[in-house]
């Protein structure tokens, strides 16, 4: 088998999207699963789907589009604000987009119109994450203005947390959105179909035991995918934390000491600083780089250790004497190591367990009567 590889366990995330969906359903909440670490790849896609989400959200249009060109028919969601240059495309293969901007919206309306069909509009609001959204004092406004606005619909409002400055979402803060969104009901005459509450960094607040109020949505990622929330960093209860793996091969073993490389001029060929020197480690060097990876986000087996990276080699130190030249590594990524790797293009994507199999997940099911915490 060729490597670098990643090998995606189909049954663990069809299992992990269940678990969660159904988790979430009875709190009123319905998944949209976000396929951007994985470049929208269908198969992929298509376990998510099975797994009972109510559609799938993309950041990038050439993801959508690979979905499509796979036969994909479901509702898909553009999470990122469309490029201007973009909106033809978007209105032909995206039911809706998250909006923050005036100019883009009356461009995807145009281009609506243009293609005879509707185009959804969710509006985000800025709760303090300020990456994107729009202030909470001018969304009624720019909410009537789209409800006007022929070629689009306001479907709904949305709003992100813990990606660009890491604020957590908190319960007055949740609260805050319910009441945006009844607000907007009341000053524009409009049922707002979806309000959408965040990513995975939400789950822990849709789990609690706090009512959800009118939030009926969030858009999830790296729980589904990794069975991790971002916010700590720990793995979630009765889901998979190893539905991918990389693989990558040794074509060196004793490598020189890291000394030898210490006036190394190119800080980015030495990102990652020896750990500790420890003579009893024997030095790998892997077929894996910066190219391929986030260096840095690889667990390693146990015992193991990163020594450093660069764009086409992985140096680690390891006391497995089992590991030679032409053997493989296996590690577990972390959702940033995941997305590179999906990206890049020298690295495989190997399915397994890639059938729908109804008993699958009750016999490998990791916990059944844990919960969320
Ligand atoms: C990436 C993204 C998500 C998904 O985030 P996860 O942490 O992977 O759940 C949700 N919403 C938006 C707007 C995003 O960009």
């Amino acid at each position: 088998m060729s490597s670098p590889r990643i090998e995606v366990d189909i049954d663990k995330i069809r299992h992990n999207t269940r678990t969660i969906v159904e988790r979430l359903d009875v709190r009123g909440i319905r998944v949209t699963a976000v396929t951007k670490a994985v470049c929208g790849h269908p198969a992929i896609a298509q376990a998510i789907l099975d797994g009972g989400v109510a559609g799938l959200a993309e950041a990038r249009l050439s993801n959508v589009k690979r979905l499509r060109q796979a036969g994909l028919t479901c509702p898909v969601t553009l999470i990122r604000t469309p490029m201007l240059s973009q909106v033809d495309d978007v209105v032909q293969v995206c039911e809706a987009s998250y909006n923050t901007e005036r100019v883009v919206i009356a461009a995807l309306a145009t281009a609506a119109r243009r293609h005879n069909t509707v185009h959804g509009i969710i509006l985000m609001v800025e709760m303090g994450d300020q990456r994107e959204g729009i202030m909470p004092n001018d969304l009624e406004e720019i909410a009537q203005h789209v409800v006007d606005m022929p070629g689009v619909s306001l479907k709904g409002i949305g709003a992100n947390f813990a990606c660009l400055n890491g604020i957590a979402p908190t319960v007055a803060k949740m609260r805050a959105l319910s009441l945006i969104a009844n607000d907007i009901e009341v000053q524009c005459g409009t049922f707002l179909q979806t309000v959408s509450g965040g990513n995975s960094a939400n789950l822990p607040w849709a789990l609690g035991w706090r009512p959800a109020g009118r939030i009926n949505e969030l858009r999830l990622g790296e729980a589904i995918l990794l069975g991790v929330n971002p916010v700590t960093g720990d793995q979630i209860s009765g889901l998979f934390g190893d539905a991918f793996t990389l693989v990558a091969e040794v074509v060196e073993t004793e490598a020189p000491p890291a000394t030898l490389f210490s006036s190394c001029a190119d800080p980015a060929l030495a990102r990652i600083r020896l750990v500790h020197d420890s003579s009893e480690m024997t030095r790998i060097l892997l077929a894996i780089g910066y190219q391929d990876t986030d260096a840095a986000g690889l667990r390693l087996p146990l015992g193991d250790e990163l020594i450093g990276a660069t764009s086409d080699h992985l140096v680690i130190g390891t006391k497995n004497e089992a590991l030679c030249v032409g053997s493989e590594m296996q590690f577990q990524m972390n959702y940033s190591a995941l997305m590179r790797a999906m990206a890049a293009p020298d690295v495989q994507t190997n399915l397994c367990h890639d059938q729908p199999a109804q008993n699958a997940h009750d016999t490998q099911e990791p916990s059944k009567h844990l919960t969320l915490v």
